[in-house]
């Protein structure tokens, strides 16, 4: 059962919390921050010169990814100087790598202001990964079962923090192969904003995050590879779909139950916007059929995994999707400690997919990556935040 209100692990019962403290504001702007426009602006304004320099510096910057103003070897020495007095180039670095048998990574990253994140790395069934990336430090929502929850709400992460999370994994991914002496460096293929956060109450940074990432000059992850995950935040769903992001990348809900009774209880920000208000606002974007949009559903034993809830779910989703076949990945529950869940058995799985099936959604299991690496959502970061807890699996970067 859901925890009661007074479970201290998980806070007040609140559906949004506000952040402990705001972005940290450099002294001088954070150069990966700025989309190729704005870098344009940023340009014009300190080292006026020939529009190509800007694609220059955005492609050291974002493709090569270099450490430090001075590795930029076809900016002249004067405004390389230029660059160090009115900009800066924070990382993010590794802090620890975990490795799962089934091949997932999960690094975590430390912000310069101390703070742990996370970002996992999950082999896909052809070539290359997807990569998870968080869009907050701990979480603005306080879904029950989620591990990040029981973080609180640190901040959001900056624009750089987010498009950092890849780099730093490109970097990882090159020096293993080195290591390995692997004549290959696996690709980062897919992202998944499905980390820690919620993306799209951290609208500003992500959209311009997306900007950055799939820029043909940067690291030009395509937009249909890439999916936003929400847990049903309806004003900034309109918005996605409104600003035309709904047509680039995809969304996908995190549902996670079939009446309002129940999502209440496991993800208190559907008394701000139910089940009928989060599906009305899914049929309003304007998705072209390739970008439909997916749906999530944790699993969690006796509270959301009857064929009763299959057979609703079935009803609701068939609704959203026009008459054609819903799409549902379920996720069955990661458990981590402290939380009163538990993960369905094998069987329970089965027989619920089997009753989506019949319920005419497309439905495919998620199987849990990962599982040998505490691989719930949050979990290496709370880790992070009580060292004497740290898996004896952990190791340095
Ligand atoms: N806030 C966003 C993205 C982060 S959560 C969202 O809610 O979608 C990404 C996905 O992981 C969501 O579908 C969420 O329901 C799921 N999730 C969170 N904790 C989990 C756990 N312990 N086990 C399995 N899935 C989990």
């Amino acid at each position: 059962m859901p925890p009661a209100a007074t479970d201290r692990s998980y806070g007040e019962l609140v559906a949004i919390r506000p952040p402990r403290r705001g972005l940290p504001k450099p002294a001088r702007p954070a150069l990966r921050d700025l989309p190729r426009e704005e870098l344009g602006r940023f340009m014009a304004e300190h080292l006026p010169g020939p529009a190509f320099r800007t694609t220059q510096i955005f492609e050291w910057l974002h493709r090569h990814r270099v450490p430090d103003f001075d590795a930029m070897t076809n900016i002249g020495r004067a405004d390389r100087v230029r660059l160090h007095e009115h900009a800066s180039l924070p990382a993010l670095t590794v802090d620890a790598v975990q490795r799962s048998r089934d091949g997932t990574r999960k690094l975590r990253l430390l912000t310069p202001d101390g703070h742990a994140i996370e970002s996992v790395l999950i082999p896909n069934d052809g070539r290359g990964l997807t990569q998870c990336v968080s869009s907050m430090v701990g979480c603005s929502l306080t879904c029950r079962f989620c591990a990040t929850a029981t973080l609180g709400f640190e901040r959001n992460l900056a624009t750089w923090e987010i498009v950092d999370q890849v780099y730093r994994a490109q970097d990882f991914l090159a020096s293993e192969a080195a290591e390995q002496g692997a004549r290959y460096v696996a690709r980062i293929t897919n992202l998944v904003f499905m980390g820690m956060g919620e993306p799209l109450h951290n609208y500003g940074q992500v959209k311009r995050a997306l900007s950055i990432l799939t820029d043909e000059r940067g690291a030009a992850i395509a937009g249909r590879r890439i999916t936003v995950s929400t847990s049903g935040l309806v004003p900034a769903i309109e918005r996605f779909g409104r600003e035309g992001l709904g047509r680039e990348v995809g969304l996908a809900i995190s549902l996670n139950a079939s009446t309002d009774e129940v999502r209440d209880r496991v993800m208190p920000i559907n008394t701000r916007w139910n089940i009928a208000a989060l599906l009305q606002a899914v049929r309003g974007m304007p998705t072209p059929k390739r970008r439909r949009v997916t749906f999530e559903y944790v699993l969690l034993a006796e509270v959301n995994d009857e064929p009763a809830d299959a057979r609703r779910l079935g009803r609701l989703l068939r609704d959203v999707c026009g008459g054609g076949a819903g799409h549902l990945n379920v996720i069955p529950w990661n458990p981590h400690p402290g939380a009163p869940f538990r993960r369905p058995s094998e069987d329970r799985v089965r027989t619920f997919v089997q009753a989506c099936r019949r319920a005419g959604l497309e439905v495919h299991v998620r199987t849990p990556r990962g599982d040998d690496i505490a691989a719930a959502c949050g979990q290496l970061a709370l880790e992070g935040s009580t060292p004497s807890a740290a898996s004896a699996t952990m190791e340095g970067p």
